[in-house]
């Protein structure tokens, strides 16, 4: 740790994760480009594809594996964390909220109860918009097109996959235009081959990214080039997140000299929705 700028001994330990794993979720408050915090009313994962072989989350929960009270003392097992549940309510100023972090919603090990209330409280604060990203397409699909109609397809409820390759990737795209959700995004990243065409169809936002870290795989520029055609193709927003690289700050975000934050415009909340009555007991809005 003591190559990373501004940490050393006696730093608090939030500094240090922050510092050392810019990516991790901190509660409230996120050094990822595309959001303005995160929100993790679970914890911990397993892999599933390439894209997870140098999953941050997993390499950040392991490390706490094992001492008694952390919260990530189970290390990555998964965990239901109920008593974070209320935490957008206390947040009164609107933001862009990475919802799990930490680990994947839709994952087996989640009872559909559970991501019931997930949605519940994404309704009940929701002057907050939420990105909900999976690499669980299938039973994302599954899930969403069960629940209520009202629950899940709301403006302010962005629902994403991960696309880092051809063969686990892109077939969650079509499973995430068969799911019910108002919004629909990729998270291409890390991009590790060249995709090649896309269906951009019902797509409503791109995400690339490059990975960064220890043992980096690399991303040609050719790989981004070609996605940002399609998005101009099909008149999607693109966001250029990072080159990646064992350093990331070392080769920045600029394609083509500019940068890409392109983003869908908040959609409202529909009609009717999300009055404090609807509350369920469970919830209450103290704090
Ligand atoms: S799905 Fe996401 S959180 Fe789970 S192991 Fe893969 S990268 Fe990590």
């Amino acid at each position: 740790m003591a190559h990373r700028r501004g940490v050393g001994r006696g730093t608090p330990i939030v500094k240090i994760a922050r510092a050392c794993y810019p990516q991790v979720a901190m509660s409230d408050g996120s050094t990822i480009e595309w959001t303005d915090a995160t929100w993790n009313p679970l914890r911990g994962c397993v892999k599933v594809s390439p894209g997870c072989k140098h999953c941050y989350a997993a390499t950040f929960a392991e490390r706490w594996r094992g001492i008694p009270d952390h919260p990530y003392g189970q290390g990555f097992d998964l965990r239901l964390v109920p008593e974070k549940l209320e935490e957008p309510l206390r947040w009164r100023k609107p933001r862009r909220i990475f919802v799990n972090s930490m680990s994947d919603l839709f994952q087996v090990g989640v009872p559909v109860d559970f991501v019931r209330r997930v949605f519940e409280v994404m309704n009940h604060a929701h002057w907050h918009t939420y990105q909900v990203l999976t690499k669980r397409a299938d039973r994302m699909r599954e899930i969403t097109r069960a629940l209520p109609a009202g629950l899940v397809d709301q403006g302010h409820i962005w629902l994403g996959v991960s696309v880092e390759d051809r063969r686990y990737g892109i077939p969650r795209i079509q499973q995430l235009r068969e799911a019910a959700a108002a919004v629909r995004f990729l998270s291409v990243e890390p991009l590790l081959e060249d995709l090649g065409p896309l269906d951009l169809r019902g797509i409503d936002w791109v995400i690339v990214g490059g990975e960064s870290g220890p043992g980096a795989r690399p991303m040609a520029e050719e790989w981004v080039r070609s996605i940002l055609a399609e998005c101009r193709r099909a008149a999607v927003p693109f966001f250029f997140k990072q080159w990646g690289g064992v350093q990331k700050g070392r080769r920045g975000r600029l394609l083509d000299g500019r940068t890409y934050d392109e983003m869908p415009a908040r959609r409202e909340v529909a009609e009717g929705r999300s009055k404090s009555s609807d509350l369920p007991v469970y919830l209450s809005v103290a704090g």
